[in-house]
């Protein structure tokens, strides 16, 4: 029996500890937390009001023969095989699997965490998501100010839903000519990749959205209810909903190197290892790899490290596929690969109803059962079979 250390109680751990043999491997997650978030469900609490099934307990999510303990790691030791939590105990392993995703970081700009504590944000968790929607809920008119602060996010379309959806609601209560909604964006366009952005942004500007690119946030002066850019520009709001910087999880490592300067885990884009490790991989959020922070790709990984440990050839293709809620009943999907960019896909129903499809089967999908479908849906949707027709011709899947 190999004995394997799994970190972190989100999509990619539980899916993973689900997966692996019980007849070959002795299955042990460390969290910090037994709640277990969906989170792409926090920007319908926000924009929406919704309340259902946001959470579940992480040990009705794992398989029985997989053991949990509720504590934090606080030290991995990569050479030594060790890991350690907060209480002080230590678990050797055969294979450790780091899966902590990231947290929002607001302190790495002035005046943000009183914006985030007094408007919320929708990146953090449900009570943050709350207060957001409380805040809409008051909201009579004035400015709305929405956007990322930093390039790494956790769901890149999720800036974007936001804005929509929130246009959406003020238009839906008769406030929308008493609005001004402003976006604002580090990158140059308002979706980072250009063919998704050629989706996205004349919805935007359809909607009466005004644009702000290369609008990186220096500081916000809570008082003066103003939001300055490194750049030199400003926004003035009534209400700001500002997703804040993300960092990897507080955990030392030995060796130090294995992190970037975001606490981000250096890991190989193929195996997944954790750079200059055999027995130590890194999957979902927590990584440097160069796909979008997205629980679609957190999946996939977790699939290639069960592959891997079992004894296949396997190898993780950047595969991302990332439903992107444009309002009004229209869905899009982001989908790409290290290998393929990102392609056009036409905006429609079925993709919002496959959005709002993957809220009802998350749960289930997390005990590995379903994977023949995914199988099937991922091959259909491949990036490179979709780059091969012309976006006109394509139907949303
Ligand atoms: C508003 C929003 C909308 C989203 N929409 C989508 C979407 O539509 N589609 C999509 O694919 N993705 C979406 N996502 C992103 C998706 O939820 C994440 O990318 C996904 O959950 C990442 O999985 P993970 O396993 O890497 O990390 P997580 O699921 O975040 O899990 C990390 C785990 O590590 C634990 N942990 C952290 N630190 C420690 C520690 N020191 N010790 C022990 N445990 C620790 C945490 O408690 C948690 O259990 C959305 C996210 C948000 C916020």
């Amino acid at each position: 029996m190999k004995k394997v250390v799994i970190v972190g109680g989100g999509t990619g751990a539980t899916l993973l500890a689900n997966t692996l043999d019980r007849r070959r491997f002795a299955v042990t997650v460390l969290s910090n937390s037994a709640v277990h978030v969906f989170q792409p469900a926090l920007l319908y609490v926000a924009f929406k009001h919704a309340a259902a099934d946001v959470a579940r307990d992480e040990r009705r999510l794992l398989a029985r023969h997989v053991r949990f303990v509720e504590e934090p790691v606080t030290h991995i030791d990569l050479p030594g095989h060790v890991v350690t939590t907060g209480g002080g105990r230590r678990y050797d392993y055969d294979y450790v699997v780091v899966a902590t995703g990231v947290r929002t970081d607001p302190s790495q700009i002035p005046g943000l965490s009183d914006v985030n504590e007094e408007f919320g944000d929708y990146h953090t968790g449900v009570a943050q998501a709350q207060k957001v929607w409380a805040r809409l809920d008051a909201f009579r008119g004035g400015t709305i100010a929405l956007g990322q602060s930093s390039p790494i996010i956790k769901c890149p379309p999720s800036p974007v839903e936001g804005i929509l959806l929130a246009e959406e609601l003020m238009r839906g209560r008769g406030l929308r000519d008493r609005t001004r909604f402003v976006f604002f964006t580090p990158y140059p366009r308002p979706y980072p990749a250009e063919p998704m952005n050629q989706i996205v942004e004349p919805i935007l500007r359809a909607r009466g959205i005004e644009i702000m690119t290369f609008f990186d946030v220096d500081r916000i002066d809570p008082r003066a209810r103003t939001i300055f850019s490194i750049e030199g520009e400003e926004i003035r709001y009534d209400l700001a909903i500002v997703i804040p910087p993300f960092v990897g999880a507080d955990i030392a490592y030995e060796p130090a190197s294995v992190r970037d300067a975001n606490r981000l885990i250096i890991t190989d884009r193929q195996s997944l290892r954790i750079t200059g490790f055999d027995d130590a991989f890194a999957i979902g959020d927590a990584t440097n790899l160069p796909t979008s922070k997205a629980g679609v790709g957190a999946h996939l990984e977790a699939r290639v490290v069960a592959r891997i440990l079992s004894g296949e050839r396997a190898a993780f293709d950047g595969r991302t596929h990332c439903p992107v809620d444009l309002g009004g009943g229209l869905g899009t999907f982001v989908i790409g690969s290290y290998t393929a960019p990102v392609v056009k896909y036409p905006p429609g129903r079925l993709s919002h109803l496959m959005k709002a499809m993957m809220a009802r089967i998350y749960w289930l999908s997390l005990r590995g059962t379903l994977e023949p479908v995914f199988d099937w849906y991922f091959a259909r949707t491949d990036p490179h079979r979709l780059s091969r027709t012309e976006p006109a011709n394509r139907r949303a899947a």
